[in-house]
C-alpha cells in the first residue's frame, strides 16, 4: 500500500492552496480530518489536467475561446435559411467577429505557440490570410450587391469553418483555454516559473505544469532523506536543499530574488518541500475571482468547512451574476455564505474569520470580528433592503450595501454615511436611489455597531425610533403652523452641528425651534449626551424624522442602481 501523503491547514496562503487543490482532485478523492488532508501519489496521476480542466470548467464562459467558438451558431442559423435574413447589420456584425475576434485573438504569440499541439497539420495562418472583411463603398446599395456579398461571405464562412473546428476540436479547447487562463486567472495566484516563466522551453503548458511541480514529488517521495539538513518552511518535512523557495508567489512578501534586502537573515529559511509547493501552485484555485478581483475566507476551523464556505460564495457569486447586479455581488456572496454558515451551526461564537482579498495585483486583509458577523447577521433584512439602492458622485455610483458592509469591514461608524444620505436629501441632489426609511435603517445598523462596540450603551433603539418620531412631530408643528419654508434652515444648521459635533450649537436651535413652536423639548434630548456617538446617534434620528417621507418605509426594490 502506497503511503499517505498528508497536507495541514494553517494560514491564509497554504489554505487558498488547501482549496485549490480540493476543487482541482474533487473533495471525495481525500480524506479529510480536521485539519488535515490525506491522498496517496496516485492522486498525482495526470494532476496537472485536473489542474486546468477546473479552471476550464470554472471560467469557461469568461473565455475568448467561447467568443471564437459561440459564432457557429449565427453561421447555421443563416445556411439553413440560404440567407435569406442576411442584411448589412449581419455583415457588420461579421466583420466585427473576423476583426476583433477572430483576428484579433488567434493572432497573439501565446496563442500561436500552441497552434501546432492542438494540430500540427493546421495552417491557421493561411485561414486567417484568406478570411476578409467584405465592406460596401458608398455609391453601393445593399440589394444591388447583395448577391456578390453574400457570395463572400460563403467563403468567409468556408475559412471559419475550418477556423472554428480547429479551435472547438478537444485539444484546441485544452491548449487555447489553458493559455487564456495561465495570463487571465493563474498568474493573479503565482508567476515567474513553469509556464508563467517568459523564457520557457517548454512549449505545452500541460507538460511545463507537470515538469514543475508533478515530477519533482515523485522524485521527492523516492528520496532518502534520512539525512536531509533542512525542513520546510511550510509543513517542517525534511528537505534535501533550499532550492524550492516561495518567490514565484505573488506578492507574498518571499521573493528571495528581488526583496533580499527586507528579509535578510530569514530568505533561506523559506524553501519548502515539493508537496507544499504543488498545493501553493493551487492557491489561484482557491480564490474566486470576478472582474479581476479574487475573493478568499480563511475559515481556519477545519479544511471540510473552509471549502465549503468558499464553494457557497463561489456558487452565491455566480448566481448573483446570472442577475446582473455586479457591484454588489462579490459582497453579497460574501455576506450571505457567511451568514448562512452561522445560521446553519452558530459556531461564529468561537473565532474571527479572516476575509482575504486580491484587487489591483495587491492582496488585502479583513477580520470579519464575531461582531460585526452578528451584525450582519442580524441586519440581514436591512442589508437585503439597501442591495439596490445608491447614489452618484461625480461619475461614481455608490452602492449603499457595498458602502455598508465595507464600513463595518474595516470597523468604521455609519456616521459619515448618513450625515452624506441625509443632506443630499435635503438639498435635492441629482441621482439618489434611496429614501429616507433605507437612511433610517442604516442609522438602526449603525446603532448596533455602536453597541458592539460598547461606545453607547445608555441608548437603545426603541429610544432612538421615538426620537425619530420627535422629528417627524416637529416637522408636523411646522407644516401646521404655516412655516415650512423654515424648515431647510433649521435642517441645515442642525445638521452642520452633527457634522462638527456641536452639542451646544445643536442644542441651541433645537431649544429656539421647540420654543416658537411653544412645545417642551423632548426628555430624551436633555439627558442622553455622555458621548459623541450618542449625541450623533440620537442627532440623526431626529433628522430622520424631519426630513422623513412618512408614507416609503419599505425598500425601494425597483430603484436599482445604473
Ligand atoms: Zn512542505
Amino acid at each position: 500500500m502506497q503511503t499517505e501523503i498528508e497536507v495541514r491547514a494553517d494560514d491564509w496562503l497554504i489554505n487558498a492552496g488547501l482549496v485549490g487543490f480540493l476543487n482541482i482532485v474533487g473533495k471525495e478523492n481525500v480524506r479529510i480530518d480536521g485539519q488535515t488532508i490525506y491522498f496517496t501519489a496516485d492522486l498525482l496521476e495526470d494532476f496537472e489536467t485536473k489542474y486546468f480542466n477546473f479552471f476550464i470548467k470554472e471560467y469557461k464562459e469568461t473565455l475568448s475561446w467561447s467568443k471564437i467558438v459561440s459564432y457557429k451558431d449565427t453561421m447555421e442559423r443563416f445556411r439553413a435559411e440560404d440567407f435569406a435574413s442576411f442584411d448589412e447589420e449581419a455583415l457588420d456584425n461579421l466583420n466585427k467577429y473576423v476583426k476583433d475576434v477572430v483576428k484579433f485573438y488567434l493572432k497573439k504569440a501565446n496563442y500561436i505557440k500552441v497552434f501546432s499541439l492542438i494540430d500540427s497539420k493546421a495552417d491557421v495562418n493561411k485561414w486567417l490570410e484568406n478570411l476578409n472583411t467584405i465592406n460596401l463603398t458608398k455609391k453601393q446599395k445593399w440589394e444591388d450587391v447583395k448577391a456578390d456579398i453574400i457570395e463572400k461571405v460563403k467563403q468567409n464562412y468556408t475559412q471559419l469553418d475550418a477556423i472554428i473546428d480547429f479551435c472547438a476540436s478537444d485539444k484546441g479547447l485544452q491548449y487555447l483555454a489553458a493559455k487564456n487562463l495561465i495570463y487571465s486567472v493563474i498568474n493573479k495566484g503565482w508567476s515567474g516559473i513553469s509556464f508563467l516563466l517568459k523564457q520557457t522551453k517548454i512549449m505545452d503548458p500541460y507538460l511545463d505544469y507537470k515538469t514543475s511541480f508533478v515530477d519533482p514529488i515523485i522524485e521527492y517521495l523516492d528520496t532518502d532523506l534520512s539525512k536531509a539538513k533542512y525542513n520546510c518552511f511550510s509543513c517542517n518535512q525534511p528537505i534535501k536543499n533550499l532550492k524550492l523557495d516561495l518567490s514565484f508567489m505573488n506578492e507574498v512578501g518571499f521573493d528571495t530574488a528581488r526583496k533580499t534586502a527586507h528579509v535578510w537573515d530569514f530568505n533561506n529559511d523559506v524553501a519548502t518541500c515539493p508537496i507544499c509547493r504543488l498545493i501553493y501552485s493551487c492557491v489561484p484555485a482557491g480564490f474566486t475571482y470576478v472582474y479581476g478581483e479574487g475573493m478568499f475566507i480563511n475559515d481556519s476551523y477545519g479544511v471540510d468547512e473552509l471549502h465549503r464556505v468558499n464553494e457557497r460564495m463561489r456558487n452565491s457569486i455566480l448566481r448573483f451574476n446570472k442577475d446582473g447586479i455586479n457591484s454588489t455581488n462579490t459582497y453579497r456572496a460574501l455576506v450571505e455564505s457567511i451568514t448562512m454558515e452561522h445560521e446553519n451551526n452558530r459556531r461564529y461564537e468561537l473565532a474571527d474569520i479572516q476575509l482575504v482579498r486580491y484587487e489591483n495585483e495587491h492582496y488585502r486583509f479583513n477580520l470579519l470580528s464575531k461582531k460585526m458577523l452578528d451584525i450582519v447577521n442580524d441586519s440581514r433584512g436591512i442589508l437585503k433592503s439597501l442591495i439596490r439602492c445608491g447614489y452618484k458622485e461625480g461619475n461614481l455610483n455608490i452602492n449603499l450595501y457595498k458602502e455598508v458592509i465595507q464600513h463595518l469591514m474595516n470597523n468604521e461608524n455609519l456616521f459619515t454615511l448618513i450625515h452624506k444620505l441625509i443632506y443630499y436629501k435635503q438639498t435635492n441632489v441629482n441621482g439618489l436611489y434611496y429614501n429616507m426609511g433605507h437612511v433610517s435603517g442604516i442609522l438602526d445598523i449603525n446603532t448596533k455597531f455602536l453597541k458592539e462596540m460598547e461606545v453607547m450603551t445608555n441608548i437603545s433603539q426603541k429610544q432612538l425610533w421615538f426620537v425619530q418620531n420627535c422629528g417627524a412631530e416637529f416637522k408636523e408643528g411646522y407644516v401646521t403652523k404655516k412655516s415650512e419654508n423654515k424648515i431647510s434652515g433649521i435642517t441645515y444648521k442642525l445638521l452642520n452641528s452633527l457634522k462638527v459635533n456641536d452639542k451646544d450649537g445643536f442644542m441651541d436651535t433645537l431649544l429656539n425651534s421647540y420654543s416658537y413652536l411653544a412645545k417642551p423639548i423632548p426628555n430624551v434630548f436633555m439627558n442622553v449626551f455622555t458621548n459623541d456617538e450618542a449625541f450623533k446617534s440620537v442627532g440623526y434620528a431626529f433628522m430622520l424624522g424631519v426630513g422623513g417621507e412618512k408614507t416609503k418605509k419599505e425598500d425601494g426594490g425597483n430603484t436599482d442602481e445604473k
